[in-house]
């Protein structure tokens, strides 16, 4: 591909500010930052080779910045010249991935774009390039990780042209099958502790494992599961100790909490996968953050409730063993590959799981908050034909005509229905739908927790909630605006509305146009992908980071 990478010099990694004695000294200042005309191969050396531990100073101005990207350290190149980009894949803070169609060949990519301008500071551009070194490390070492095929850098962004995985993400997958046993939960769990036990073999903490980083290749039925977003992986040395707090607040290792992990927290968020994969719930739960990390800080694991009555034993001592709370008594990669219950032809039986767990594995894609505002001002405008069935199951569940629904109310409703839900499941299936958190559904509520999907085709629906949030007919919503109307949703939770607006924001100019709040309708759940690597402590988007984070703790 004709591009060069600096993976043979390393970066100070400003992620981790205090590491073991010997990886502290002082990086040689003149070190050159990049290797122009090496390194188009991945790193054939498999032992943890840590580069980060030489350490190197703060990235300075370029030396010829004309020449050179300030980023990756190479030269500038138009992406255009090799690759037709075409539709948008996915998205997050940094990068809006692409489709990419080399021209010479035809042959189809992905290729993850970020704006340089979103670059704000010397460790998000540290960031970047970690991402790249890291890929770059990893090609080559497992058929299960996503490829990076190339970098590049032009005036306003950096491209990762990595291989296309065009089959959707794992969820996705666990979904589409009717079938779903724990034979088949172990099989995905395996594959994930083997790209787990890769990565620690090579030196790398992936730091953000949950099931929204995994893609698959293709279409087909057993197409291969590929791990990707290593936006915020590290390279780490044995006993080496980490303290800055990143990843996403369910998959989150208490350890990482008390800002004192090794790699071992990958094996606590592949713990929490498990418990996902075969419950549909994740295990610390609560309706805060706050009240998520201290589930996890208790560690507490709960087996009593449905499905786990049901679930095999060999199955609940492994995720025992992956959600240790001490990480020096979790399971190793290695260690868990040799489980009984895991292996090929092991312990797993293939009896169905229960459908119930399918059902909530899809609720627990949860969505945003404005897409949630956005869909109970459609549902205030869905005409009674449109939802009379709806509006019939809710008026026969709302006993006492009150307009709205308790939690005892939908228990009994549900059970007339023949659907059986432990409290744990009624708890967060009201949670689910109960938009303003008042401990009632409301009909609106009720309505938007269960309008279809395909109603976002109806343009008008869309235009009406549009013109609802755009108080001043701008055509654009902005920061303000937003806030006013969540706040008349009795949605506003006192989050920062920018972190939602950038969500959606796609042309980064700091409001909301039409396009843009159609394409966030559009897309199927807009909380899959994290948002941001860093924002002072805030919450975005399913990522925790650093800055901040001791106060919400504590
Ligand atoms: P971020 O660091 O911004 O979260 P990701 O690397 O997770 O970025 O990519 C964002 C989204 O882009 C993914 O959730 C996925 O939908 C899509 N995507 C990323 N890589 C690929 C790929 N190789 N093939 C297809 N889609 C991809
Ligand atoms: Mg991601």
């Amino acid at each position: 591909m004709g591009n060069c990478f600096s993976h043979g010099n390393k970066r100070k990694s400003h992620r981790h500010p205090v590491s073991p004695p010997p990886s502290t000294s002082p990086p040689p200042t003149s070190a050159p930052r990049t290797n122009h005309g090496t390194d188009t191969t991945p790193n054939a050396n498999p032992t943890a080779a840590a580069p980060q531990q030489q350490r190197q100073p703060q990235p300075q101005a370029p030396p010829n910045p004309a020449a050179l990207g300030f980023v990756l350290g190479q030269p500038m190149e138009d992406i255009h010249d090799t690759y037709e980009i075409g539709k948008e894949l996915g998205r997050g803070q940094f990068g809006v991935t692409y489709l990419a169609t080399r021209r010479d060949t035809g042959e189809q990519f992905a290729c993850k774009t970020i704006a340089k301008r979103k670059l704000i500071d010397v460790e998000d551009i540290e960031d970047v390039r970690r991402e790249v070194v890291i890929m770059r490390h990893l090609s080559g070492q497992s058929g299960y990780i996503v490829e990076l095929k190339g970098a590049y850098e032009d005036k306003h962004s950096v491209h990762l042209v990595m291989e296309l995985c065009a089959g959707g993400e794992l969820f996705d997958r666990i979904i589409a099958r009717g079938h779903y046993t724990e034979r088949a939960a172990a099989a995905l769990i395996r594959t994930i502790v083997q790209i787990v036990q890769t990565c620690h073999s090579m030196g790398v903490m992936h730091r953000d494992l949950k099931p929204e980083n995994f893609l698959l290749l293709n279409q087909d039925e057993d197409a291969p599961l590929k791990a990707t977003d290593f936006g915020l992986s590290v390279f780490f040395k044995e006993g080496e100790v980490f303290r800055d707090i990143v990843g996403s607040a369910y998959y989150i290792a208490p350890e990482v909490l008390k800002r004192r992990y090794s790699q071992k927290a990958d094996i606590w968020s592949t713990g929490v996968m498990l418990y996902i994969f075969l419950s549909g719930s994740p295990p610390f739960w609560a309706e805060t953050e706050r009240g998520i990390f201290n589930a996890i800080l208790r560690g507490d694991i709960d087996f009593a409730c449905d499905p786990w009555p049901n679930i095999s034993s060999g199955a609940k001592d492994l995720v025992r063993k992956m959600l240790m709370s001490d990480p020096k008594k979790r399971l190793t990669a290695m260690e868990v590959l040799n489980h009984p219950w895991i292996k090929e032809d092991g312990d797993a039986p293939d009896t169905p799981l229960d459908i119930n767990v399918l059902n909530r594995l899809k609720q627990f894609r949860a969505m945003n908050k404005f897409k949630k505002a956005a869909l109970k001002v459609i549902a205030g405008c869905l005409s009674e034909e449109e939802i009379s069935e709806l509006s019939e199951m809710f008026k026969s569940m709302d006993s006492d005509n009150s307009g709205s629904i308790t939690l005892e109310e939908l228990r009994k409703g549900l059970a007339d229905q023949g659907a059986k839900l432990s409290e744990r499941e009624l708890t967060l299936l009201m949670e689910a739908a109960d938009a303003d958190g008042n401990g009632t559904i409301d009909y609106e509520e009720f309505i938007t927790a269960t309008i279809h999907m395909n109603r976002m085709d109806r343009e008008e629906h869309l235009y009406t909630a549009f013109q609802f949030f755009d108080k001043d007919n701008s055509g654009f919503i902005t920061k303000e605006e937003l806030e006013q109307a969540l706040k008349e949703k009795g949605m506003y939770d006192g989050k920062e509305i920018k972190d939602i607006i950038s969500e959606a924001d796609s042309d980064n100019d700091g409001r909301i146009n039409y396009d843009e709040f159609v394409a966030m309708m559009k897309k199927e759940n807009s909380e899959r992908q994290p948002k941001s690597r860093r924002r002072s402590g805030a919450y975005i988007g399913g990522h925790w980071q650093r800055h901040g984070i001791t106060e919400t703790l504590r």
